[in-house]
Protein backbone atom coordinates (compact mmCIF):
# COMPACT_ATOMS: atom_id res chain seq x y z
CA UNK A 1 0.00 0.00 0.00
CA UNK A 2 2.99 2.44 0.72
CA UNK A 3 5.79 2.20 -1.38
CA UNK A 4 8.86 3.28 0.08
CA UNK A 5 11.76 4.17 -1.64
CA UNK A 6 14.82 6.03 -1.30
CA UNK A 7 15.91 8.84 -3.63
CA UNK A 8 19.04 7.22 -5.82
CA UNK A 9 20.93 10.44 -5.33
CA UNK A 10 24.55 10.46 -7.34
CA UNK A 11 27.00 9.99 -5.44
CA UNK A 12 28.95 13.06 -5.92
CA UNK A 13 26.27 15.07 -5.80
CA UNK A 14 24.64 13.99 -2.55
CA UNK A 15 27.01 12.37 -0.45
CA UNK A 16 24.52 11.10 2.00
CA UNK A 17 23.24 7.34 2.87
CA UNK A 18 20.52 8.43 5.04
CA UNK A 19 18.56 11.61 5.33
CA UNK A 20 19.06 12.74 9.25
CA UNK A 21 22.46 13.06 11.23
CA UNK A 22 22.97 11.43 14.22
CA UNK A 23 23.79 13.92 16.74
CA UNK A 24 26.69 13.05 19.06
CA UNK A 25 26.85 15.32 21.86
CA UNK A 26 29.03 17.93 20.42
CA UNK A 27 26.99 18.58 17.51
CA UNK A 28 23.79 18.41 19.78
CA UNK A 29 25.43 20.89 21.67
CA UNK A 30 26.00 23.25 19.09
CA UNK A 31 22.47 22.91 17.93
CA UNK A 32 21.25 24.18 21.19
CA UNK A 33 23.94 26.69 21.17
CA UNK A 34 23.13 28.08 18.11
CA UNK A 35 19.27 27.99 18.62
CA UNK A 36 17.82 27.58 21.56
CA UNK A 37 16.02 30.34 23.08
CA UNK A 38 15.07 29.16 26.46
CA UNK A 39 13.43 31.58 28.91
CA UNK A 40 14.63 31.30 32.47
CA UNK A 41 11.86 30.25 33.99
CA UNK A 42 11.96 27.26 31.99
CA UNK A 43 15.31 27.24 32.62
CA UNK A 44 14.82 26.48 36.49
CA UNK A 45 11.98 24.31 35.65
CA UNK A 46 13.58 21.91 33.59
CA UNK A 47 16.59 21.99 36.58
CA UNK A 48 13.76 21.38 39.10
CA UNK A 49 12.47 18.23 37.32
CA UNK A 50 15.85 16.87 36.30
CA UNK A 51 16.21 16.03 40.27
CA UNK A 52 12.93 13.65 39.50
CA UNK A 53 12.60 10.02 39.49
CA UNK A 54 10.65 10.36 36.27
CA UNK A 55 13.04 13.11 34.86
CA UNK A 56 13.04 11.74 31.81
CA UNK A 57 9.33 12.42 30.93
CA UNK A 58 9.95 15.70 30.36
CA UNK A 59 10.53 17.39 26.91
CA UNK A 60 13.70 18.71 25.80
CA UNK A 61 14.28 22.23 25.62
CA UNK A 62 14.58 22.52 21.81
CA UNK A 63 11.35 20.17 21.68
CA UNK A 64 9.54 23.02 23.76
CA UNK A 65 10.68 26.01 21.60
CA UNK A 66 9.97 23.93 18.10
CA UNK A 67 5.98 23.30 19.48
CA UNK A 68 5.89 26.96 20.55
CA UNK A 69 6.81 27.81 17.06
CA UNK A 70 4.27 25.13 15.98
CA UNK A 71 1.27 26.87 17.63
CA UNK A 72 2.23 30.21 16.45
CA UNK A 73 2.56 29.08 13.11
CA UNK A 74 -1.08 27.44 13.09
CA UNK A 75 -2.49 30.10 14.92
CA UNK A 76 -3.54 28.03 17.40
CA UNK A 77 -5.61 29.46 20.38
CA UNK A 78 -7.06 26.59 22.30
CA UNK A 79 -5.47 23.24 22.75
CA UNK A 80 -4.66 20.08 24.46
CA UNK A 81 -2.01 18.65 26.36
CA UNK A 82 -2.65 15.13 26.95
CA UNK A 83 0.17 14.46 30.07
CA UNK A 84 1.58 17.71 31.30
CA UNK A 85 3.91 16.13 34.17
CA UNK A 86 5.87 19.07 36.12
CA UNK A 87 4.50 21.39 32.94
CA UNK A 88 7.33 22.54 30.88
CA UNK A 89 5.28 21.77 27.47
CA UNK A 90 2.09 23.14 28.62
CA UNK A 91 4.42 26.59 29.17
CA UNK A 92 6.16 26.39 26.01
CA UNK A 93 2.78 26.55 24.26
CA UNK A 94 0.91 28.81 26.43
CA UNK A 95 3.88 31.57 26.13
CA UNK A 96 2.99 30.59 21.66
CA UNK A 97 -0.62 31.52 22.31
CA UNK A 98 -2.41 34.97 21.81
CA UNK A 99 -3.79 36.65 24.86
CA UNK A 100 -6.76 34.82 24.78
CA UNK A 101 -5.37 31.54 24.05
CA UNK A 102 -5.82 28.38 26.08
CA UNK A 103 -4.68 25.02 27.27
CA UNK A 104 -7.21 22.22 28.69
CA UNK A 105 -3.96 20.18 30.44
CA UNK A 106 -4.84 16.56 31.32
CA UNK A 107 -2.94 14.32 33.95
CA UNK A 108 -3.77 12.54 37.07
CA UNK A 109 -0.85 13.04 39.12
CA UNK A 110 -1.18 15.70 42.03
CA UNK A 111 2.26 16.01 42.98
CA UNK A 112 4.00 16.60 39.56
CA UNK A 113 1.44 19.18 38.66
CA UNK A 114 1.49 21.03 41.96
CA UNK A 115 4.67 21.56 40.84
CA UNK A 116 3.23 22.57 37.31
CA UNK A 117 1.05 24.57 39.08
CA UNK A 118 4.13 26.77 40.45
CA UNK A 119 5.71 27.41 37.31
CA UNK A 120 2.61 28.40 35.32
CA UNK A 121 2.46 31.34 37.85
CA UNK A 122 6.02 31.94 37.51
CA UNK A 123 5.68 32.11 33.67
CA UNK A 124 2.79 34.29 33.92
CA UNK A 125 0.65 31.43 31.80
CA UNK A 126 -1.73 30.21 35.16
CA UNK A 127 -4.62 32.31 33.49
CA UNK A 128 -3.76 30.89 30.58
CA UNK A 129 -4.41 26.36 31.56
CA UNK A 130 -6.68 24.67 32.90
CA UNK A 131 -5.92 21.79 34.65
CA UNK A 132 -7.91 18.59 34.45
CA UNK A 133 -6.70 16.19 37.29
CA UNK A 134 -8.62 13.10 36.13
CA UNK A 135 -7.82 10.03 33.31
CA UNK A 136 -7.51 12.02 30.23
CA UNK A 137 -9.99 9.86 28.30
CA UNK A 138 -12.90 10.89 31.21
CA UNK A 139 -11.87 14.49 30.55
CA UNK A 140 -11.72 14.38 26.61
CA UNK A 141 -15.00 12.38 26.82
CA UNK A 142 -16.55 15.05 28.65
CA UNK A 143 -15.07 17.90 26.42
CA UNK A 144 -16.82 16.33 23.41
CA UNK A 145 -20.47 15.83 25.45
CA UNK A 146 -20.30 19.54 25.92
CA UNK A 147 -20.10 19.92 22.14
CA UNK A 148 -16.78 20.85 22.48
CA UNK A 149 -15.94 18.91 18.82
CA UNK A 150 -13.62 20.68 16.25
CA UNK A 151 -13.30 23.42 18.61
CA UNK A 152 -9.77 23.00 18.85
CA UNK A 153 -6.47 23.82 17.07
CA UNK A 154 -3.98 21.65 18.46
CA UNK A 155 -3.32 18.84 20.68
CA UNK A 156 -0.23 17.21 22.16
CA UNK A 157 -0.42 13.80 23.71
CA UNK A 158 2.46 13.00 25.90
CA UNK A 159 1.08 9.77 28.06
CA UNK A 160 1.18 6.39 28.71
CA UNK A 161 1.55 3.93 25.81
CA UNK A 162 -1.30 1.90 26.14
CA UNK A 163 -3.60 5.05 25.94
CA UNK A 164 -2.35 6.34 22.57
CA UNK A 165 -5.07 5.16 20.50
CA UNK A 166 -7.69 6.39 22.46
CA UNK A 167 -6.02 9.85 23.41
CA UNK A 168 -5.60 9.94 19.45
CA UNK A 169 -9.24 9.66 18.21
CA UNK A 170 -10.58 11.53 21.01
CA UNK A 171 -8.36 14.23 20.11
CA UNK A 172 -9.55 14.20 16.34
CA UNK A 173 -12.63 14.42 16.88
CA UNK A 174 -12.18 17.45 19.57
CA UNK A 175 -9.83 19.25 17.08
CA UNK A 176 -10.68 21.33 13.98
CA UNK A 177 -10.48 20.45 10.36
CA UNK A 178 -6.50 21.49 9.87
CA UNK A 179 -5.91 21.15 13.25
CA UNK A 180 -3.04 19.37 14.39
CA UNK A 181 -2.23 16.54 16.91
CA UNK A 182 1.22 16.32 18.10
CA UNK A 183 2.40 12.79 19.54
CA UNK A 184 5.51 12.19 21.45
CA UNK A 185 7.90 9.38 21.66
CA UNK A 186 6.75 7.51 19.22
CA UNK A 187 10.71 6.58 18.43
CA UNK A 188 10.64 5.07 22.13
CA UNK A 189 14.09 5.09 22.35
CA UNK A 190 14.03 3.14 19.31
CA UNK A 191 12.50 0.10 21.05
CA UNK A 192 10.51 0.20 18.32
CA UNK A 193 13.23 -0.96 15.83
CA UNK A 194 14.49 -3.86 18.29
CA UNK A 195 12.13 -7.04 17.11
CA UNK A 196 13.19 -8.63 20.35
CA UNK A 197 11.62 -6.14 22.49
CA UNK A 198 7.73 -7.18 22.68
CA UNK A 199 7.32 -5.39 26.01
CA UNK A 200 3.42 -3.82 26.10
CA UNK A 201 4.39 -0.05 26.19
CA UNK A 202 6.70 -0.88 22.66
CA UNK A 203 4.16 -2.92 21.04
CA UNK A 204 1.14 -0.06 21.92
CA UNK A 205 3.52 2.27 20.21
CA UNK A 206 4.05 -0.01 17.19
CA UNK A 207 0.75 -0.18 16.75
CA UNK A 208 0.10 3.56 17.15
CA UNK A 209 2.83 4.38 14.26
CA UNK A 210 1.00 1.37 12.27
CA UNK A 211 -2.55 2.62 12.75
CA UNK A 212 -1.36 6.63 11.94
CA UNK A 213 0.82 5.33 8.89
CA UNK A 214 -2.66 4.01 7.68
CA UNK A 215 -5.02 7.09 8.72
CA UNK A 216 -6.30 8.63 5.58
CA UNK A 217 -7.82 11.10 8.10
CA UNK A 218 -4.78 12.81 8.55
CA UNK A 219 -1.75 14.20 6.85
CA UNK A 220 1.04 12.81 8.87
CA UNK A 221 5.16 13.63 9.82
CA UNK A 222 7.40 11.60 12.01
CA UNK A 223 9.94 13.83 13.32
CA UNK A 224 13.31 12.53 15.01
CA UNK A 225 13.12 15.21 17.35
CA UNK A 226 13.94 14.02 20.48
CA UNK A 227 12.50 10.92 21.38
CA UNK A 228 10.38 11.13 17.84
CA UNK A 229 7.73 13.38 17.43
CA UNK A 230 4.78 12.63 14.94
CA UNK A 231 2.49 15.65 13.62
CA UNK A 232 -0.76 14.75 12.18
CA UNK A 233 -3.02 17.17 10.46
CA UNK A 234 -6.63 16.82 10.37
CA UNK A 235 -7.66 16.94 6.91
CA1 LIG B 1 7.38 12.63 26.29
Amino acid sequence: QFCVSRPTHQAEQYPVSKGTLTLDDRLYDYMLSASLREPDVLRRLREETSKLEWSVMQISPEQGQFMRLLVEMIGARRTIEVGTFTGYSSISVALGLPADGHVVACDVSEEWTAMARRYWAEAGVADKITLHLAPAVETLDSLIAAGEAGAYDFAFIDANAEGYMDYYERCLVLVRDGGVLAVDNVLWEGKVADPADTSESTEAIRAFNAMLHADERVSISMLPLADGLTLARKR
